[in-house]
């Protein structure tokens, strides 16, 4: 028998780690979603950065149906096809000569932070231990991720917690340089800040910590979990910030939804998880990796990716457009559709205000941290869709600023 559940059985089920929202999607396609009472909207948030070609797209769903006919998991005692063939794409497309397979983005950073530190141990000695992060960086919600990334709140009442990591501000080189020394193992950093309010590097920056690593003999580490698979306009940013890490971290829109997550890594970083040293049950299970490869081959397309750039110029123009209208926003920022709204000082710290309102007028969106309003849709929205979430949006703004 199907047990009936509404939204009052989170409060009385559920670990109340979450806030969630007062409906509950039922279904989606493309870039729409219907909730349980068959209401209708418009999702410009794609999960969290994460539905990057849109809800049951036919290609994902048949490669999947495909998959699940045949194999769901083997020990990692035998590896398969479908691991294989991804990760031979995921080489062959990036810098990266070997890859790691595991289930979301936390455990693909808890991957390259082990990694990063073994590395050091076995070509320098323990002495090199440290881990370089940044202030507002997130990582992850394990131990270690919470630890390197830069929001002391998700650290507290879990201490002790791993030592020998340290945080310094973003875009601050002179900072990077206080910091660094013989007995730093990796730069940790994300090529544009998600979570920590959509905050793209400089370029110059980012050239300079790269330089700062290989006269430390330091790792480079960049997280692409969010920025990843062509959510800023290439298959990943750092492409476009002319730096090349040793390794790398991708989840989110690689699955689509499925989990799955990835560590990219060059030949001689990746030496040092030798036999034994790390694994998972599930990374690199068949039904996860038959949907990522497809992900890529849809996404990693001119077409698709090209595009994302044109789609980023519609959303800024539509967020400009409400701007001149409510002046609501102080900045417009983000790289291809990882778009971040920060909000003037009226509504500091209340950047969710816009987020229900938005909801009640049947548009998804997010917000990164308390002031600023996020935009992370599907690589491929249709512009009518675009259009009608700014209408959507153009409603719910005008009826925060008349209750202000
Ligand atoms: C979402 C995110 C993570 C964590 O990914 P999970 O799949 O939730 O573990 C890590 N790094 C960045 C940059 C992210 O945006």
């Amino acid at each position: 028998m199907t047990e009936q559940v509404t939204r009052a059985t989170f409060d009385e089920v559920m670990v109340p780690n979450y806030a969630p929202a007062a409906i509950i999607p039922v279904r989606g396609e493309g870039s729409r979603m219907w909730d349980s009472n068959d209401k209708e909207y418009v999702d410009f948030a794609g999960g969290i950065a994460v539905t990057a070609v849109g809800h049951s797209h036919p290609k994902l769903v048949e490669v999947m149906r495909d998959q699940a006919d045949k194999f769901w998991h083997v020990a990692n005692v035998m590896t398969n096809e479908p691991a294989l063939r991804l990760a031979k794409k995921l080489t062959e497309k990036t810098f990266a000569d070997r890859v790691f397979f595991c289930n979301s983005g936390g455990e693909a950073n808890e991957a390259a932070f082990k990694l990063v530190r073994r590395h050091a141990y076995l070509n320098y000695g323990p002495e090199k231990h440290e881990i370089i992060a940044f202030n507002k960086s997130f990582h992850g919600r394990t131990l270690f991720t919470v630890s390197v990334g830069g929001q002391p709140k998700y650290k507290e009442g879990f201490e002790p917690t791993p030592q020998g990591i340290s945080h310094c501000d973003y875009n601050d080189i002179e900072q990077l340089k206080a910091l660094i020394s013989d007995r730093t193992c990796a730069v940790v950093m994300e090529p544009i800040q998600g979570e920590g309010g959509i905050i793209p590097a400089d370029l110059e920056f980012a050239k300079q910590v790269r330089e700062l690593c290989d006269q430390y003999n330091a790792l480079l580490v960049f997280d692409e979990v969010q920025s990843g698979v062509g959510r800023t306009g290439t298959l990943f940013a750092y492409e476009q910030l002319g730096v090349t890490p040793d390794v790398l971290t991708s989840a989110k829109a690689l699955g689509n939804g499925f989990p799955v997550g990835a560590m990219l890594a060059t030949e001689s970083a990746a030496q040092s998880l030798g036999f034994g040293t790390h694994g998972s049950t599930y990374g690199g299970n068949p039904m996860a990796c038959v949907i990522a490869e497809a992900v890529i081959d849809i996404i990693d397309t001119p077409e698709v990716l090209d595009g994302v750039k044109a789609r980023h110029k519609l959303f800024v123009d539509g967020l400009t457009a409400i701007n001149e209208k409510y002046s609501v926003f102080k900045d417009i920022r983000g790289m291809g559709l990882l778009i971040g709204a920060e909000v003037v000082d009226t509504y500091k710290g209340n950047a969710k205000v816009f987020l229900n309102a938005a909801l009640e007028e049947g548009l998804l969106m997010l917000v990164a941290g308390p002031d600023v309003v996020r935009m992370a849709p599907s690589l491929i929205i249709p512009e009518a869709d675009i259009a009608e979430g700014f209408a959507r949006l153009d409603k719910a703004v005008a009826k925060v600023v008349a209750n202000a």
